[in-house]
């Protein structure tokens, strides 16, 4: 009887995170070392998360909002049929009407982003943790301008 041969972790590395990576090497470990290790699969470790590592998720998933200007406004339904929106970085669920855990308030893109004003929301504390490294500016309220 053979085993069958797992693929060598450098070349599970190419087909996904660093982080899946690491634990596919681990699998392979584990694979390679015999038959009968395979209990060993239950001790993986995952590499502990730096706090640089805790917001680039939320930096991942709004990448796209890199760099736009965004207002700072209560939330209001994008079109009728849509109830409501989610933070673009973290996900935060916000909507008119009262909820746990909505968000009624948050920074939304302005009339010059690509897809229009309040398309995309960003929550407060996204904004605050992120705001930076995604290069957000606020841009004024355009009802106070008037
Ligand atoms: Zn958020």
């Amino acid at each position: 009887m053979r085993w069958v041969r797992a693929a060598p972790p450098s070349k599970l590395k190419r087909v996904g995170s660093n982080l899946v990576g690491a634990v596919a090497s681990q699998v392979y470990s584990a694979l390679t070392a015999g038959p009968y290790n395979l209990a060993g699969l239950t001790n993986l470790s995952v590499p502990y998360m730096s706090v640089e590592d805790a917001n680039q998720w939320r930096i991942d998933n709004a990448s796209h909002l890199k760099g736009v200007r965004l207002q700072f406004r209560r939330y209001t339904r994008w079109r009728d049929s849509w109830d409501h929106d989610h933070c673009a970085a973290c996900w935060a669920k916000f909507a008119e009407f009262d909820g746990p855990d909505i968000q009624h308030e948050g920074y939304a893109t302005c009339d010059d982003y690509r897809l229009g004003a309040y398309y995309e929301w960003i929550c407060q504390t996204c904004f605050q943790d992120l705001k930076d490294d995604l290069q957000w500016t606020v841009a004024a309220d355009p009802k106070s301008q008037v």
